[in-house]
């Protein structure tokens, strides 16, 4: 009898002070955020999803060098070299496992090219291991790119004086 007595007040005495702390949040500002539709803007230096990049004509900037892949402390990129019909080197299979990568930015500074570089997108989750293994075609930038005038002018400036760009 006497622990079900203890138990009624503690009820009593403790529901309302819960009840208090639930009643000062409704008029706090939410830290949380409604994503998808709300996102929060990323660090300035942030790295993402990895792109491949191209000439202005479409063709592929990389050659299949080897270097960003030496410098790939994951271990997370493969590729495979062939020639195109002019000799020219390039490659035949090109993989980033996303799954291993650390998004270190290390293949993007030893690229003798500027092939390839680490955009700022990151939704790219899926639920099998295969869909985080990005090919060639998946990583090279379309062409002609889909993009206004403007994007495509603010992208050239960006190119110039060496600012991170966005795919
Ligand atoms: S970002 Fe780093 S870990 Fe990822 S592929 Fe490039 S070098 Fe490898
Ligand atoms: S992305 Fe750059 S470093 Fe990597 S293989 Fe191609 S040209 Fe070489």
């Amino acid at each position: 009898m006497k622990e079900i007595l203890k138990a009624l007040v503690d009820v009593i005495w403790k529901m309302p002070q819960g009840l208090l702390v639930t009643f000062k949040h409704m008029f706090k500002k939410p830290i949380t955020l409604d994503y998808p539709k709300k996102k929060e803007p990323m660090a300035p230096r942030f790295k993402g999803l990895h792109y491949l990049e191209r000439y202005e004509d479409g063709s592929e900037r990389c050659v299949c060098c080897g270097l960003c892949a030496a410098a790939c402390p994951a271990d997370a990129v493969y590729m495979e070299p062939d020639e195109n019909e002019n000799g020219e080197r390039l490659a035949k299979v090109y993989e980033i496992n996303m799954l291993r990568c650390i998004f270190c930015g290390f293949c993007e500074e030893a690229c003798p090219e500027e092939a390839i570089f680490l955009g700022r997108e990151y939704e790219f989750a899926t639920d099998s291991r295969e869909g985080f293994i990005y090919s060639k075609d998946q990583l090279l930038v379309p062409h002609p790119r889909k993009e206004s005038a403007f994007k495509r002018t603010i992208r050239r400036i960006r190119k110039i004086y060496g600012v991170e760009e966005s795919r």
